[in-house]
């Protein structure tokens, strides 16, 4: 039976890294969280608390940010993804700079923090928002649809009109196992051509071939070459997993994305939670036996009979 409690990360864990927009160093902390306090972003230079929240998205420029008053903690989507597809209810992410490092562009860094870590069970249980009705935003062909479904799965469609990547999709049912072996690892990427554009602009000052794809007009310009074969729309998933993760809870609906952003992806949680009807929140019952635990977070198919919040 997998754990319906709440989980936290069971120690502090650190590391170190340049933000990718910024080019800035900063330290990254993952610390634990009581029940009920949710993902907050800390900025320690500031002593400024952001919880993980659609309300307090403040810039989704290549980048998802968050802001509370004259602070902000940019490039927030990655390690929202990683806590999301662990299964951490709770957690306290500490930065001591404006930005979130990148490390090597991917996800699979932060799974191996929670997972230096570990997890601890907490005693309440997991709350889940449960998709009842479809919702949806369209912008000419883009799309960023949540339907309900029995489990939470993304389905993201990339196409860049670019030889590499024309209709490239990739879909998984979100549990640990499968966002750490199938999405963890796809890497963000950029093309050659928008680089002096985006660094004209302020933006990808900390961008290399060490922590970003960069595609040429035919071809890879990273010597290791891609991960998997269609890692930029394993990428767009993760991406789109760490979006929907500032509805501030776990999400059971099958999220449907084709050309889909950072902006859309926080347009689609506004519109979800600004639309009573199209969701419930319910709270599955905790195992007061918990300990700490690495065990797998699994949705339940039905909960029906949990309890609304
Ligand atoms: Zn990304």
């Amino acid at each position: 039976m997998g754990s319906w409690n709440q989980r936290t990360v069971a120690t502090r864990v650190s590391a170190t890294g340049v933000g990718l927009h910024s080019g800035r160093p900063a330290t990254l902390t993952l610390a634990p969280a009581p029940a009920e306090a949710g993902i907050t972003f800390v900025r320690m230079d500031l002593g400024v608390e952001i919880p993980a929240r659609n309300t307090h998205v403040v810039d989704t420029t290549l980048s998802t940010s968050i802001g509370l008053g004259p602070a902000r903690v940019a490039t927030v989507e990655h390690v929202l993804a990683a806590l999301h597809g662990m299964g951490i209810d709770n957690c306290r992410v500490e930065v001591d700079g404006p930005e979130i490092p990148i490390l090597d562009g991917s996800a699979a860094p932060f799974v191996c923090l929670v997972q230096e870590a570990g997890v601890r069970a907490l005693r309440a249980g997991r709350h889940v928002l449960v998709v009842d009705e479809p919702v949806e935003i369209r912008d000419g062909d883009r799309l960023a649809r949540l339907e309900p479904a029995d489990a939470f799965s993304v389905e993201f469609t990339a196409d860049f009109g670019h030889p590499l990547i024309t209709n490239q999709s990739f879909r998984a049912v979100v549990s640990e196992r499968t966002f750490e072996r199938e999405i963890a690892r796809a890497r963000t990427f950029c093309f050659r051509r928008d680089i002096e554009r985006m660094q004209a602009a302020g933006l990808a000052r900390g961008g290399s071939l060490e922590n970003a794809i960069v595609v040429d007009d035919f071809s890879i310009l990273n010597p290791e070459g891609l991960r998997f074969p269609d890692e930029f729309a394993r990428h767009k998933v993760l991406d789109a997993i760490g979006d929907l993760a500032l509805a501030g809870v776990a999400v059971q609906g099958a999220l449907v994305a084709v050309k889909s952003g950072h902006a859309m992806n926080q347009a689609l949680v506004r519109k979800l939670l600004g639309d009573e009807a199209s969701y419930r929140v319910v709270r599955l019952s905790a195992d007061a036996e918990a300990e700490a635990t690495s065990g797998r977070v699994t949705l339940p198919v039905q909960v029906a009979e949990g309890r609304p919040t």
